[in-house]
């Protein structure tokens, strides 16, 4: 493929987690013929995860990557255009919009499904990379239930972790609350809640230094960064709650964002602030977060682009 080369289509999505592989199969089936780029993740968050119980029409649960392959698979059935690329800049100047991949090709589409997803911030830490799906996890609702009677650590300190560290104690035997400073960046009334759940610890002043184990948890490292006082928490669990950033960047000038970079949309729409421009998934939704909202958002998305094709009578 040329460099230079100008591709046109009626549909490009960005993105391949639920939102955008469903977004794919209502553009398919809509003759559409939507191109998909994968991006730097192809599936999304869900391949990094383990087991998903909580996807409708999977009784028995399904591993993350499996499932994602199921959502190409079922795009690329009614003909998506899927492409293992990145694409990393737009310009959405004119009544057709222009991306271009990070090869150079230059696609023009009369539509953009944005489904970029977010990414979960993680720690750093060389023992939560080597321990990630064994115990390690960035998502309670989506992991807690692996860890039900048992004792976990979850680290953070603003409404999701709050949220999460709720939710876990409702399963597990004790949950630790690591939070860094000496207080918490929750909601006064999620700060309450943590506060008077008995199964539920807070510790102040305090960084996870290593989560130790192998195959799977046994235990993390904490520091007092006050006292400069190390102790073990003997955990089989461990959860990252530090926030979550939407993959918007080369949206930035384009849409209108929130102050954390979360993509606009008019409410209960897919609509950004731009023509023939749609967003889903968790480029847009800092609140849900799941994979079935997402691809409920997805749906949307392709909904209103083929609505929006069909009045401005291009299809
Ligand atoms: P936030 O950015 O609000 O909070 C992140 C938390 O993680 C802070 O307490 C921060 O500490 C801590 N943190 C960040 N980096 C580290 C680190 N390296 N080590 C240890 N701790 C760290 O993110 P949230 O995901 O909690 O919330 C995002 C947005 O979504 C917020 O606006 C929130 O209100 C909203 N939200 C609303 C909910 C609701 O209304 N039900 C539910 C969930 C989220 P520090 O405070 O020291 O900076």
């Amino acid at each position: 493929m040329s460099e230079a080369s100008v591709e046109r289509t009626k549909c490009l999505i960005i993105g391949s987690g639920p939102a955008g592989y469903t977004a794919a199969i209502y553009a398919a089936r809509a003759n559409l013929s939507p191109v998909l780029y994968t991006g730097v993740q192809p599936g999304g968050q869900l391949t990094i995860t383990n087991e998903v119980e909580n996807y409708p029409g999977y009784p028995k649960g399904v591993i993350g990557p499996e499932m994602m392959e199921d959502f190409k698979s079922q795009a690329e059935r009614f003909g998506t255009d899927v492409r293992y690329e990145i694409i990393d800049k737009v310009d959405f100047t004119g009544p057709v919009h222009k991306a271009w991949t990070e090869s150079g090709q230059e696609i023009q589409a009369d539509t953009v499904i944005i489904a970029t997803g977010a990414s979960a911030k993680w720690l750093g830490l060389e023992s939560e990379q080597r321990l990630m799906n064994r115990g390690v996890s960035a998502c309670a609702v989506c992991d807690g239930f692996f860890f039900r009677g048992q004792e976990v650590a979850i680290v953070g300190g603003g409404d999701t972790a709050a949220e999460e560290a709720t939710y876990l104690a409702k399963m597990c035997a004790k949950v630790h609350l690591l939070v860094r400073r000496d207080e918490l960046r929750a909601s006064k009334i999620m700060q309450e809640r943590v506060l008077k759940t008995p199964n539920l610890e807070v510790h102040w002043n305090t960084e996870a230094e290593e989560i130790m184990g192998s195959e799977g948890v046994d235990g993390v490292r904490v520091l007092n960064n006050k006292t400069g006082e190390s102790t073990v928490l003997p955990v089989t669990g461990f959860f990252v709650a530090i926030g979550h950033k939407p993959n918007t960047e080369i949206f930035e000038g384009w849409l209108d964002m929130d102050a954390n970079k979360y993509l606009v949309t008019v409410p209960g729409r897919s609509l950004t602030n731009i023509e023939g421009i749609f967003a889903s998934g968790d480029a847009q939704d800092h609140i849900y977060r799941q994979a079935v909202t997402a691809a409920g958002t997805g749906c949307m998305a392709a909904l209103d682009a083929e609505r929006y094709l069909a009045d401005k009578g291009i299809i």
